[in-house]
Parts: structure tokens; C-alpha cells; sequence
């Protein structure tokens, strides 16, 4: 077999699909984010689509935080959690992460990726007879936990308690059940009914693992997500977070039970080998979670940042799916369309908003997805409206949802 064909010819597929995926070649520059320098077009680009949603990955006691963790403590951890790896910074982020969520424990991983994988193959492998209950928009870090576990799965419809409930009604009391979903869903945008979700897992006896990686730090009064916000965090099993989207870093998480953090980390081979985060990432995550519990400004100003853009895009008569979140979903609807509107919107208006296309969201689902911070200005939003305004007249977009 050539191998060369092989990989040519699926690369081919991608590009005959129009989901063949071009990254961007971007320099941030520390201190004028949302501006980076893009090194296709060779300027200055503003960028929409960024998950460092409050843009910690610039502020300065994160970058204090991890400068002074550098000098201290060198470059790496020096081995994993359990051989040498375990620094000071990871106990204290832990205990950090744990006073976010009012949880007894946390376990940090190398990603959310990898905490979910870890700690969902884990969990649901552990226990005999095990059903995993998966809501069917979950992610891929998710879904891959719950394959991994080899462990029988039923999904149920997106966000709908009842449908949950008639799938656990149809199994039998004795099986261990995991219910897993998300607070706030990454491409629509849509927000979890939480308490109803855990109202039927309680009802039949299931635990309940929920990510919360698009919400922790935007959300509740201390950034402890949608279910701080909503006063249920302490009914869930597991909540699991990451370091990288608001908190500016890198690093994912788990949070619950100090026994359910203590099984996994004895049990969890995604844990176990795999050498710790470099503290100097451990410390700049800590300082991010530390200052967003106490501060509300970056929450405050996200939001009504978010709302402007929204308005200014609905006045403009752009397709913007509705939600309650930050997400702010223009939906185009054709793969093809998708990737000419950034292009566009790259080269002839500086701005950056990668095309989102199957199968990161259904076919005819294809969308921009922008993500408004707070240190976009009005100028910004002027300038991004124009812009979208002007390629829908160039390409002849549709202007409803
Ligand atoms: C990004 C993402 C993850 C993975 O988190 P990383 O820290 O980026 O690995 C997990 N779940 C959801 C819903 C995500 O969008």
C-alpha cells in the first residue's frame, strides 16, 4: 500500500467537501489583545474568535504569577503528578480550584481534553454494569472518554430532561448511571437546564459529571460556571473545567468529593502517565482563577460587550442565533460561503474569524462564530458590523437565523 496515496486521497475528500481545514499563522502580541499580527497577510489583525475570553492570558498578575513561577522553578515539572512531578503550585491550584467550585478536592490534568477523556474512561469503566446517559451535542473529549470506557452509552436528546428520564426509566435500579452534559454549549451557545437534569439523576440515583469549560470564569459570582450561577453545584458529582478558554492558560480539571478526586487519581491512567504541567503554568492558572473569584469587572464588562455586539449585529440585520451566553453564533449555512466570508473578512478587513464547518457543527449549520471581549472596543464593533454587513451584500447571504 502506498501510504502517501492513501493520506492524499482523504486530504482530496476534505477539500471537495470544503472542510478542509486552514489554520492561521498568528503572533499574539502580548498586551494589545484582541490584536495579533497575522503572518499570511503580513498586518495587524483584530481577532473574533479567540477562547481567552477575558483576555487573561495577558493580564499582568497571570504574567507575574508565571514569570516569578519561571525563575523559580525552571521550565518543566520534572516528572509525573506521582514520580517527582508534584509541585507546590499544583497543591495550591488544586486548593484553588476546589474554593471555586465549594468542592472538598480537585484534580488538575494537562488539558480539559485530557481530564475528560481521563476521568470519564475511568469512572465509567470503574464501576460494573455501568450505563453512561450522554447528552447528544457533548463534546469530543467527552464522547472519546465514554468509548474508552467501553461502557454501554444512551443518548439522550440535547438539553431535555424528560428524555433523560425515559431513559433511565428503562434501566434496570440496580445499574450504576452517569449522566454527563455541558453548562454552556460551545457552538449555539444554549445553556444546560441544570437543575432539572440533576432533579431526574437524583431521581434515579445517577451521578452527574458536567463540563463547565465554556462557563468557569464567566459565570456565578465567583466564576464558578452556570452551576454557581444557578445555586446547584453542589448537587453534581463531578464538575470539570479548564485553565486555557477564560482562565487564559492551559491545564483542565476536575472538581467534586475528595474520595472521587482521590479514585481518579490512583485509578486514571490520563492522569498517572503523563509528566504534570510545568508549575509555571500551574502558577499563572492559580492567579487567573484567584483574581476572577474576587473581581467582577472582567465578568461584567464581557457581558455587556456581548450584548452590544449582538445588538449591533441584529440592527445590521445579520443572522445571529439566539442564546443566553457569550457565544455569538452568524450563521451562514454552506460550507463554502463559510470559508470565502473569512477569507473576505481576513483579507480586506484585517479581522480574523475562523470558518466553522462539519463536522464541528451539522451540515447547513455552517456559521462565524464570534467571541466579543472585553477589550474590544466600540471601534472594533463598528468595524466588525461593516464588515459582515458589507460581504452579505457581496455574496448574497441570507439575513435570518
Ligand atoms: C475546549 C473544550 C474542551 C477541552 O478543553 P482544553 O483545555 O482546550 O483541552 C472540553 N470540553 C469542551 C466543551 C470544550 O469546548
Amino acid at each position: 500500500m502506498d501510504f502517501d496515496d492513501f493520506f492524499k486521497a482523504r486530504i482530496d475528500a476534505l477539500h471537495a467537501e470544503g472542510r478542509y481545514r486552514v489554520f492561521a499563522d498568528l503572533e499574539r502580541r502580548c498586551g494589545s489583545f484582541p490584536r495579533a499580527y497575522d503572518h499570511r497577510i503580513g498586518a495587524e489583525v483584530t481577532v473574533w474568535c479567540s477562547n481567552d475570553y477575558l483576555g487573561m492570558g495577558q493580564h499582568p498578575l497571570v504574567l507575574a504569577a508565571m514569570a516569578e513561577e519561571l525563575r523559580g522553578s525552571g521550565a518543566g515539572a520534572g516528572g509525573t503528578r506521582n514520580i517527582s512531578g508534584t509541585s507546590h503550585a499544583h497543591v495550591l491550584l488544586e486548593r484553588e480550584l476546589a474554593a471555586l467550585h465549594g468542592s472538598e478536592a480537585a484534580l488538575v490534568f494537562t488539558s480539559g481534553f485530557v481530564a475528560n477523556e481521563a476521568a470519564l474512561s475511568t469512572l465509567a469503566a470503574s464501576m460494573p454494569g455501568m450505563v453512561v446517559l450522554s447528552d447528544q451535542m457533548n463534546h469530543a473529549s467527552m464522547i472519546a472518554g465514554i468509548r474508552h470506557s467501553g461502557a454501554e452509552k444512551l443518548i439522550f436528546r440535547h438539553n431535555d430532561p424528560d428524555d433523560l428520564a425515559r431513559l433511565l426509566a428503562s434501566l434496570p435500579a440496580a445499574r450504576p448511571k452517569l449522566v454527563c452534559f455541558e453548562s454552556v454549549y460551545s457552538m449555539d451557545g444554549d445553556i444546560a437546564p441544570i437543575a432539572e437534569l440533576c432533579d431526574v439523576a437524583e431521581r434515579f440515583g445517577a451521578m452527574t459529571y458536567l463540563d463547565e469549560v465554556h462557563a468557569v470564569g464567566l459565570y456565578g459570582p465567583h466564576g464558578g460556571g452556570i452551576a454557581e450561577r444557578d445555586g446547584v453545584a453542589h448537587r453534581l458529582t463531578v464538575i470539570q473545567g479548564t485553565l486555557a478558554k477564560a482562565f487564559g492558560v492551559m491545564g483542565g480539571y476536575v472538581a467534586g468529593s475528595a474520595l472521587m478526586c482521590d479514585f481518579l487519581r490512583g485509578h486514571a491512567p490520563g492522569f498517572i502517565f503523563t509528566s504534570a504541567m510545568p508549575p509555571l503554568l500551574a502558577a499563572g492558572a492559580r492567579a487567573a482563577v484567584r483574581h476572577l473569584r474576587e473581581s467582577q469587572t472582567e465578568r461584567a464588562a464581557h457581558q455587556e460587550r456581548v450584548a452590544t455586539v449582538k445588538r449591533r449585529l441584529a440592527e445590521a440585520g445579520l443572522p445571529v442565533k439566539a442564546n443566553q451566553s457569550h457565544i455569538v453564533p452568524v450563521m451562514i449555512g454552506d460550507a463554502a460561503h463559510c470559508r470565502l466570508a473569512s477569507d473576505l473578512l481576513l483579507r480586506e478587513h484585517q479581522i480574523y474569524v475562523q470558518p466553522i464547518n462539519y463536522p464541528t457543527v451539522p451540515r447547513g449549520t455552517e456559521r462565524l462564530r464570534l467571541t466579543p471581549t472585553p477589550l474590544h472596543s466600540d471601534a472594533d464593533i463598528g468595524h466588525l458590523v461593516e464588515a459582515l454587513a458589507q460581504i452579505w451584500q457581496q455574496l448574497d447571504l441570507c439575513k435570518v437565523a
